[in-house]
């Protein structure tokens, strides 16, 4: 509720030292000075005989203080009638019994009796009548006998006989007591609408919870005097005021000074109802969420701590944009972030991954770009060290997460990839990292917009396979796992497969695929098979796995293209051809040698070849390139065939290690193959 009295407007009622006695007692009220401003919500709290009921009677002019003075209106009260019913119209009283209040028959003439008396007009009176029971919900109820209504019914029609006198301050005694809980709830709602159009509300009242949910200033009133008059929330802190009084505090403040700890940052509005509670209750979950996941997250504390030792694991970029993400749509909703700023999200198995926010900037349009700078961990990638931005903001489409690729962000554009064309290059499994960190923030009957960009990304994305994948003005946010593994090359077989996607969808592939070791076997595939080759694919020294994804997509019949150092690999049943897996080169060359014939000192000199290439001159002086060539082949071909019964048919196009034709198992065009000469080994 606004409280109005930082404006310096005038009070409505302003008590002065006023000193109250009964005839013939002790003074009841003794040096009471209060003023009650516009728009003031207050809280007269007080035990029992503190002099509440007496303050109300003052302050409607039907008692007179023996001293002190009272303005209404900035001016001093006489005690004349045309003063007093000035007074009464601008300052009403609500009974705590409304059968103290109402005594007319019917609901409305009950209600109309107040404004009649004002001797307004009868449209007047009638169009006040009409407002205050609408206000307070009696329009069903509006002919019947008010000695039938019920305790809660009777209630809002004492409020009602109010509202048509259009005060300017209520004076409420106890306004929710005995009510069940729905004619509870419509009376706050009455006084709080009230309040919200600038009504200023002085509310007695023992029900602490009510009153800490409902005011804004609290009055306590000990024995005639004024104890305490201030904020609200001071007062019910203020536990030697309470204890003095016999009042109990809040609940929900008891609760949330128990649970509030130096761990949770003291940012929010204080909860004072069950609405603002359960909320901060979820909010302190997720702050000690966070610190348990912070424990648990070995690798935030590897990096505080700053072992070594160990290979050390980076973020994907899809874990830096979900962070970021969720950095901005927290600072969008007020919340400040955690100093150091360092915040959690979690990958797709649930594992909480830690990272520092490493700059937030407000927007324009009071939104926030928040960025984290890469950190590739020991593996670093062509990303490492750029930062990864996102701003969050509200949209108009209920519950969705909508991606924007900005700056640095390519576009696919071709289909077979995990993201349609079109769409920013935001896989799926970053896009469910950031959904996820950014879900609690979803607003109600709406959805968010999360926009991520890599400034610089553009350039860099030249050196990826970005283009290759169809993917055109910047990097893509990737990551299956939210983790860089240091040496992993999951990640890089993973892009990979992603061309067999897109050649997988290109239309009259007809289950054909060509498979080039690197970018000398591809431009070799261009020359030796012209169209042939189709969309060759990068397999690098992935056979057998990209065998596995192209077999899964149908696309069975394979031509694999390359330079004979790794194709002889193959030909033996090597399928993963890097030399950290195997290098038995000499062995399968020596071996295929003999098996043509090839004895003794030969054999010796082909040994002691370092790399194949060295062997094709002596294969050459010793008549048996061709042979060999083709011998070398046609065992890959059957290696390919024979690995895990894929189903595979396959053919092979054989280089030297400078991309020179050496033989191939599939008819070449005739145009091309007069082109075709050999080397002069
Ligand atoms: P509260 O509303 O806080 O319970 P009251 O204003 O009704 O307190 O009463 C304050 C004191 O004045 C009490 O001691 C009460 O007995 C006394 N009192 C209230 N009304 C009268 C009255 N009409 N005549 C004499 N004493 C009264």
């Amino acid at each position: 509720m606004d409280k109005n009295n930082g404006i310096k407007q005038k009070p409505i009622v302003e008590l002065k030292d006023i000193l109250f006695a009964y005839p013939d007692q002790d003074a009841v009220l003794k040096d009471v000075s209060l003023s009650i401003y516009p728009g003031e919500v207050i809280i007269l709290l007080g035990p029992n005989g503190s002099g509440k009921s007496t303050l109300f009677k003052i302050l409607t002019g039907l008692l007179k203080p023996q001293t002190g003075t009272f303005l209404f209106k900035g001016e001093k009260l006489k005690y004349k009638s045309k003063m007093l019913n000035e007074l009464r119209q601008s300052v009403g009283m609500v009974f705590q019994d409304p059968d103290n209040q109402l005594f007319a028959s019917t609901v409305e003439q009950e209600i109309s009796f107040g404004a009649v008396n004002l001797r307004l007009s009868q449209d007047e009176v009638r169009r006040r009548t009409e407002q205050a029971i609408k206000d307070t919900n009696l329009m069903d109820l509006a002919t019947r006998a008010v000695q039938y209504l019920s305790f809660g019914q009777k209630k809002r029609v004492s409020v009602a006989d109010l509202l048509v006198m259009e005060s300017d301050l209520l004076l409420l005694d106890e306004p929710t007591a005995w009510l069940d809980p729905p004619n509870s709830n419509l009376v706050t709602k009455i006084l709080d609408d009230l309040a919200k159009r600038g009504i200023s509300l002085l509310i007695a009242t023992h029900d602490v919870n009510w009153a800490y949910s409902f005011g804004d200033r609290m009055i306590m009133l000990r024995n005639g005097k004024i104890q305490f008059d201030g904020d609200i929330i001071e007062g019910f802190n203020n536990v030697e005021l309470l204890r003095d009084a016999g009042m109990p505090r809040p609940i929900i403040q008891a609760v949330c000074d128990t649970l509030q700890d130096e761990t949770m940052a003291n940012d929010g509005p204080v909860p004072r109802n069950f609405e603002t509670f359960e909320r901060w209750l979820v909010k302190r979950k997720s702050t000690k969420n966070d610190q348990a996941d912070r424990r648990q997250d070995d690798l935030f504390f590897q990096r505080k701590q700053g072992q070594s030792g160990e290979l050390r694991k980076g973020y994907t970029t899809g874990s830096c944009a979900a962070a970021a993400a969720l950095a901005s749509i927290k600072l969008y909703n007020g919340e400040v972030l955690p100093e150091p700023p360092f915040l959690t999200i979690h990958n797709p198995e649930g594992k909480p991954i830690t990272l520092e926010i490493n700059s937030a900037e407000q927007l324009p349009d009071k939104t926030w770009r928040c960025c984290v700078i890469k950190d590739g961990g020991d593996d670093p990638d062509v990303t490492t060290g750029l930062a990864i931005c996102s701003v969050v903001k509200p949209n108009n489409i209920t519950g969705e997460v909508v991606f924007k690729g900005g700056e640095g962000v390519g576009t696919v554009t071709l289909p077979g990839l995990k993201i349609e064309p079109g769409e920013p290059a935001i896989n799926p499994v970053p896009r469910s990292m950031i959904t996820q960190a950014i879900l609690p923030y979803m607003p109600e009957g709406g959805g968010l917009t999360v926009e991520v960009s890599i400034p610089g990304g553009e350039n860099v994305a030249a050196n990826t396979f970005n283009p290759r994948l169809g993917i055109i003005g910047g990097l893509s946010v990737l990551g299956t796992t939210g983790i860089v593994e240091p040496m992993s090359e999951q990640a890089y077989l993973d892009s990979l497969i992603e061309e067999i996607n897109i050649a997988a969808a290109m239309p009259d592939h007809n289950g054909k695929i060509t498979f080039v070791f690197g970018n000398t076997s591809e431009r070799f595939a261009h020359i030796y098979l012209g169209n042939q080759a189709g969309r060759p694919v990068i397999c690098s020294n992935f056979v057998g796995p990209m065998l596995r994804a192209a077999a899964a997509k149908d696309m069975k019949k394979v031509t694999l293209v390359g330079p004979l150092g790794k194709v002889i690999k193959v030909s033996a049943g090597i399928f993963n051809t890097h030399s950290h897996v195997a290098d038995a080169r000499e062995e399968i060359l020596v071996a295929n040698a003999a098996m043509l014939g090839v004895t003794g000192r030969d054999l010796e000199r082909l040994a002691a070849c370092r790399t194949t290439d060295a062997a094709l001159p002596i294969l050459d002086e010793l008549g048996i390139l061709d042979v060999f060539c083709e011998r070398i082949a046609r065992r890959c071909c059957s290696a390919m065939e024979d690995f895990e019964n894929l189903g595979i048919e396959a053919n092979c196009l054989l280089s030297d290690g400078r991309g020179h034709f050496l033989y191939s198992t599939i008819e070449l065009d005739k145009e091309i193959k007069l082109d075709v000469t050999h080397e002069q080994y």
